[in-house]
């Protein structure tokens, strides 16, 4: 286990983010929780018994970045993890997400943990150590049909954690990439708002959008585990000398994964289409339930 560590974490309105902070805390590190409203985490720093400070930052914001970070070092002197939490999921079949959504999908879970990391890195080089955890997903290892917004973009986030690993590795930085699956916590309603849109709409996706939201509500959901199951594995993981490269979290995750670098490509389309009760493509509309070769 390694000293007390200092710790900033992004996204702790609610879910994982609140319970990072809390179990970060419980263990006797120095947190700094944050939100883009710091009157949602006010709480958080108010509970009998608990050290957490509350910071604003809203990760759109490279400025914010900036003074959230030069906040934690003026208060606790150095800044050893940062926990990239902060994100959403915009649904919707490729065509049907406008530009604008794509690009708000990225600003956040891809630019918002990379102005958070650019801002971090020059303490941590200094320091010659540090921890950065980015929170991924499943759907940063596999591409889910009508979710390609928030997949592609986590797909994009581990691969910007694959080449940062080895960058900063000569300075003593560490970087872990948290992979769940489904959680129990505010994201899969602010999902659904996101794309109430498409899935009230009436466009060429439309009638495919209720075996999507049937397969979230019950196949993507088996093994689905509470919030805390994640904020344990990100504080291991911040206090481990070596973390893993990746942890995959719940039963999902780690049958998922594993699964997907298996199998060929077009046997995965075929189980998508099953798990969406997708109707075959008109090739192979002549037997609907014939695998692929
Ligand atoms: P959540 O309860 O909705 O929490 C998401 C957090 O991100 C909230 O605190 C939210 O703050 C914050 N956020 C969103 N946009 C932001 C911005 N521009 N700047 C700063 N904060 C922003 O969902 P969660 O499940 O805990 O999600 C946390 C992370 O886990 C996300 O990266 C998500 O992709 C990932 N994840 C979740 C699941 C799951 O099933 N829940 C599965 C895999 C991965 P506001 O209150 O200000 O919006």
């Amino acid at each position: 286990m390694r000293r007390e560590q200092v710790i900033l974490i992004s996204g702790c309105s609610s879910g994982i983010g609140r319970a990072a902070a809390i179990e970060a805390d419980r263990r006797g590190h120095s947190v700094f929780a944050s939100a883009r409203d710091p009157r949602s985490i006010a709480s958080l720093g108010e509970q009998p018994g608990v050290r957490i400070r509350v910071l604003r930052l809203d990760v759109q914001d490279a400025p914010s970045c900036a003074a959230a970070v030069q906040s934690v070092l003026s208060q606790a002197g150095r800044l050893d993890a940062v926990v990239n939490n902060a994100g959403y999921a915009q649904y919707g079949s490729v065509e049907d997400v406008s530009i604008e959504r794509w690009q708000a999908q990225f600003d956040v879970n891809v630019f918002g943990a990379l102005r958070l990391t650019q801002a971090a890195l020059p303490a941590m080089r200094r320091a010659r150590s540090g921890t950065i955890v980015n929170v991924s997903s499943v759907g940063g290892k596999v591409s889910i049909p009508f979710a390609a917004p928030y997949c592609s973009a986590k797909h994009a986030l581990e691969a910007i954690s694959d080449a940062l690993r080895v960058e900063v590795s000569p300075f003593g930085i560490r970087v872990a990439v948290i992979e769940p699956g489904t959680i129990t916590t505010r994201f899969e309603a602010r999902a659904r708002h996101e794309a109430d849109s498409f899935l009230k709409g009436a466009g060429p996706y439309s009638p495919f959008y209720p075996g999507a939201e049937r397969a979230m509500d019950v196949d993507l959901r088996k093994g689905e585990l509470p919030p805390e199951a994640v904020a344990r594995v990100i504080v291991d993981a911040i206090e481990s000398e070596q973390p893993r490269t990746r942890y995959p979290v719940t039963f999902l995750a780690r049958l998922l994964i594993p699964l997907r670098r298996l199998l060929p490509d077009r046997y995965f389309d075929w189980q998508m289409r099953k798990m969406l009760k997708l109707p075959s493509p008109p090739s192979l509309s002549s037997d609907a339930t014939r695998r692929p070769d």
